[in-house]
């Protein structure tokens, strides 16, 4: 059936709760393929990245890669799983055209990594724990391009292509146990759960887990049943959702277009499900198969995975600070609250500003240009934090400028400005726009003289002891010096002239 109109978001959850299952795709970093030695450099020409082995040609024979048991077991102890001491590799055996061999190279019950979980921060500093069933190993597929066609989709198309190159490079599936009691904040845990991840797995240096390439891509299921039910919905899967904030707009219009379906008196389909950008909405793919129908059996041509109990443990010993750990350290380190701690998660400017100290800025000085003028300049051009055009280096120069007196605040922003605009480095802004403090004693002299004179019933307040009147002053010494003058000297020669000291 097909819904035109959707539940409010209130009125669903008044009535339903939900529950979700998240299913999320990693692409490992390794530089060969999952069961041969093809490169995993996607930027060839077609089919250049193939051999015998991931083509699928009779009498070829996989290897597992090393590199990809080793970060499968590194992910599994990240997410507090329990690591097979034997598993083997399963065939799901199923037809499409970008899947040469006629079968995906995957893990059916035999799980590498199984029963762990993942802690995620909400917005309100909650702490919800999801539950992680298992994290297996598999293979991606090729691609198809089809061509002809208005849309790019197979529809309309005359005729396809296809590329194997990304065919057989290692993935990482990582699918949780249902997600219940998150309420009306489903979509959100499902969003900072997704974040949480990506986090997990750069720390770890496995992939750089980047959504908005494929990367990284969830699959998020969803049912809703009747409040105080016990047994689950039937759930819609929507597919390949590759961003933050299409995670939660997914499950959020899945929650109310069940609603909708469910108040008539349909029933749910169980069925993949595409994500639309556009509008954030989903429409139907196929009937979803169940696992028997794909008529999984143990991949004859691999040995089982059998990692020793001394390599996992070596591996546990290797593992890097957690990033939940090492945002707590640094709120410490920083001095910051918990509201204030997220936010710069939420604007992905962390490890911005850690490269900033470690370039020579101070702490406060490093937060305030990233969560400030750069998060502000960011929003407006619709960028991340990490892809404007300053480095770390630059930030840290800045500072290091407006800390010896050179720069103030008002200049320090044109100098960024003027960086981001492709000026230069910060010294080559200063340099070609002149943006300097006149730190000349004998003209900031002449200028403050200049200001006690235009105003001199300001002076007397001074004299006579009202010395937060200065401010005016200081301002028009500022103006008269274009804002390139420091305005901390400034006062003090003001108040200096004057014979005040404060007290
Ligand atoms: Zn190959």
């Amino acid at each position: 059936m097909t819904v035109t109109e959707l539940v409010s978001y209130e009125d669903a959850l008044a009535s339903y709760d939900p529950v979700m299952g998240l299913e999320v795709h990693v692409e490992l970093g390794t530089k060969t393929k999952m069961f041969c030695g093809c490169s995993t450099e996607l930027k060839q020409d077609a089919n250049s990245q193939t051999c015998p082995t991931c083509l699928g040609l009779p009498g070829s024979l996989p290897v597992v890669n090393a590199i990809g048991v080793e970060s499968a077991i590194k992910i599994g102890l990240a997410l507090n799983c329990e690591i097979a001491e034997w598993c083997r590799f399963a065939r799901k055996n199923y037809f499409y055209p970008d899947m040469p061999k006629n079968f995906q190279t995957s893990q059916y019950d035999e799980p590498i990594a199984f029963n762990g979980y993942l802690d995620v921060q909400l917005e309100d500093g909650e702490i919800f724990r999801v539950e992680i069933e298992r994290a297996h190993m598999e293979e991606d597929t090729g691609k198809s391009l089809h061509v002809g066609g208005a849309t790019g989709r197979i529809h309309g198309a005359s005729h396809s292509l296809l590329d194997y190159n990304r065919a057989g490079i290692p993935l990482i599936e990582i699918v949780t146990k249902p997600i219940e009691g998150a309420g009306t904040r489903a979509p959100e845990v499902a969003k900072a759960y997704v974040a949480e991840l990506r986090e997990l797995i750069k720390a770890l240096g496995v992939s750089e887990a980047r959504m908005e390439q494929g990367q990284m891509r969830c699959d998020v299921n969803l049912s809703l049943r009747p409040h105080g039910r016990a047994e689950f919905g039937t759930r819609s899967e929507t597919k390949n959702v590759n961003s933050l904030r299409s995670v939660e707009r997914a499950a959020r219009f899945e929650i109310q277009r069940h609603a909708a379906v469910l108040n008539s008196g349909g029933t749910i389909v169980q069925e993949t499900r595409h994500f639309h950008e556009e509008d954030g909405s989903t429409t139907a793919g196929r009937i979803k198969d169940n696992a028997e129908d794909y008529r999984y059996f143990p991949e004859p041509d691999l040995v089982p995975v059998a990692p020793s109990r001394e390599w996992v443990e070596e591996l546990r010993r290797g593992l890097p600070e957690l990033p939940r750990v090492r945002r707590n350290r640094l709120r410490e380190e920083w001095g910051v609250s918990e509201h204030d701690m997220q936010s710069i998660l939420n604007a992905g400017a962390i490890d911005p500003i850690v490269a900033t100290i470690e370039a020579g800025a101070d702490a406060a000085s490093a937060r305030k240009w990233w969560m400030g003028e750069l998060a502000r300049n960011a929003n407006e051009s619709g960028r991340d934090l990490a892809s404007l055009p300053i480095t770390p280096e630059q930030v840290a120069r800045v500072t290091v400028l407006v800390k010896e007196g050179s720069l103030n605040d008002k200049l320090a922003r044109q100098v960024i400005e003027g960086v981001l605009a492709g000026e230069g480095g910060p010294d080559d802004v200063v340099e070609k726009r002149g943006l300097k403090v006149v730190s000349d004693e004998g003209a900031l002299g002449t200028a403050v003289d200049e200001a006690i004179a235009a105003n001199a019933g300001i002076a007397d307040k001074i004299r006579s002891g009202k010395v937060a009147a200065a401010g005016a002053l200081v301002g028009a010494v500022m103006k008269a010096t274009r804002g390139q003058a420091d305005a901390a000297r400034v006062r003090e020669l003001i108040l200096e002239k004057l014979g005040v000291t404060e007290g």
